[in-house]
């Protein structure tokens, strides 16, 4: 079974020039969602993990079920203003503008380690900005791990402090 065969590509989605990878496919899928878990659980760097991360909204499925089978809490990463209780907040550069991701303040304790869990890395500022909420709370990153990587676009390159794992790349 390759996992990319199951994410979808749709051209020119959200807007044109970008080739939007749509992961829905997978999530139908009770096989390919399992391998995509034992994959990710795999590849995961030794030692306990404490919590892990997950960014609105796509990187919520995986990281719920990664903390679930790692004994871990499960951290949202929310866009500005959903969260109720006292938050960090980020800021991180768009192609046009900016945007802010929230943590909540008491999410992590000091030195607690952590995986960082995304849909999609591609430039990279939205795991980078999540890397900075996570350290502003005292929490250590063992990991920053995505379903899909586009290598092109050298996200990783943002990351460069941490390790960095992806199952399907796009190159
Ligand atoms: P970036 O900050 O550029 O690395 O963008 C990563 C975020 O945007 C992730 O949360 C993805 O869900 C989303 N994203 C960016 N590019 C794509 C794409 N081509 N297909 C699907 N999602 C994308």
């Amino acid at each position: 079974m390759e996992l990319k065969s199951y994410v979808r590509e749709i051209p020119d989605f959200p807007k044109k020039g970008v080739s939007y990878k749509d992961i829905t496919p997978l999530l139908l899928d009770h096989e390919a969602m399992n391998l995509a878990v034992k994959l990710f659980m795999n590849n995961l760097p030794h030692g306990k993990i404490d919590k892990v991360v997950g960014i609105e909204s796509r990187g919520f499925f995986f990281a719920t079920l990664l903390a679930d089978k790692l004994n871990a809490g499960f951290i949202p990463v929310r866009k500005p203003g959903k969260l109720p209780y006292k938050t960090h907040s980020e800021n991180y550069e768009l192609e046009y503008g900016r945007d802010t991701l929230e943590i909540h303040e008491d999410a992590i304790k000091m030195g607690e380690r952590i995986l960082l869990h995304d849909d999609v890395l591609a430039t990279g500022g939205t795991a980078a900005a999540t890397s900075r909420l996570i350290e502003k709370c005292g929490g250590e990153i063992v990991q920053c791990n995505f379903l899909v990587e586009l290598e092109f676009l050298n996200g990783i390159s943002k990351l460069d402090k941490f390790e960095v794992s992806s199952l399907i790349k796009y190159s």
